[in-house]
């Protein structure tokens, strides 16, 4: 298939896509990461309680969630600069940070390059590079961690459930459904191996949002024609609608998802009719 490039942007559609949800994603997977490196740090960013004693991280794996956390913090700060017109190294975390004070250092970097993420990718000279230090799956213990590196070895807990539609790709009833977080839009990710079909609610103005929306309860009650509708409950007895709706206001009577029970318009119609004579 022809891979399509997205409008006016150097990266095909999909890959900026998994690039954006890597962004997206990293402060949760840095908060993540500091909470699984040193229990007693997790405070309320992941509401665990220990007790430090009862801990026990073999050190190369606490190594690594340290170098993880440290490197996507990193390279994230440096491209914040670098939006922000400044190139210079990016800051790393400082030793022994909380948990959720490392989420906020790396939600702001993140903050300002989604904000010009799509200058980014229309600039041929950084994307690359880019793309290198967030999405590129290194594998093993890498050199330099990316936010995908840590993302393939610590997932983030995000209980995904299975769509109702099949994929736009590749056709299959594969495509996860991950709820929105933390004001970000839903996303559909398609689990067929070798399909890289992802999207999310905003995308293609908001298509997937309706195309996979939880599909709504079957209507409770068959249509009985005695349940009219305003219109004709006005016709039946010879009133304006704008007569039958107040007496919706003065509670004579009471519409059931917008409908009127044929009985009760005519009760109420003979009510003030004998009101009147
Ligand atoms: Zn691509
Ligand atoms: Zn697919």
């Amino acid at each position: 298939m022809q891979v399509e490039a997205r409008d006016a942007v150097l990266l095909c559609e999909s890959c900026y896509r998994r690039l954006r949800r890597h962004l997206e994603d990293a402060a949760d997977l840095v908060g993540h990461l500091r909470s699984i490196a040193d229990p007693t740090k997790a405070a309320a960013y992941d509401r665990v309680r220990v007790q430090s004693s009862s801990i026990e991280i073999p050190a190369p794996v606490a190594a690594d969630l340290i170098d993880a956390s440290n490197d996507i913090t990193t390279t994230l700060n440096m491209w914040a600069n670098h939006v922000a017109g400044e190139d210079r190294p990016g800051a790393g975390l400082p030793a022994g940070v909380m948990a959720d004070a490392a989420h906020h250092i790396v939600q702001l970097a993140v903050d300002v390059i989604l904000e010009d993420l799509d200058a980014l990718a229309n600039d041929s000279h950084q994307i690359g590079a880019l793309c290198d230090g967030v999405v590129v799956v290194n594998g093993g213990a890498p050199e330099v961690w990316t936010v995908a590196d840590a993302a393939v070895r610590w997932p983030l807990e995000d209980s995904p459930r299975w769509a109702h539609a099949a994929c736009p790709k590749c056709d299959l009833m594969a495509v996860r459904v991950q709820p929105g977080r933390n004001g970000r839009p839903a996303r559909y990710r398609c689990s067929t191996e070798g399909c890289d079909w992802e999207a999310n609610s905003n995308d293609d103005g908001g298509l997937w949002a309706s195309v996979f929306a939880e599909p709504a309860p079957a209507e409770v009650r068959p249509h009985d024609p005695r349940w009219l509708t305003l219109v004709d409950a006005a016709r039946l007895v010879e009133r304006t609608t704008g007569t039958v709706r107040r007496w919706v206001q003065q509670n004579l009577l009471e519409p059931q998802l917008g409908r009127y029970w044929q009985d009760d318009v005519l009760a109420v119609a003979a009510l003030k009719k004998g009101e009147a004579a």
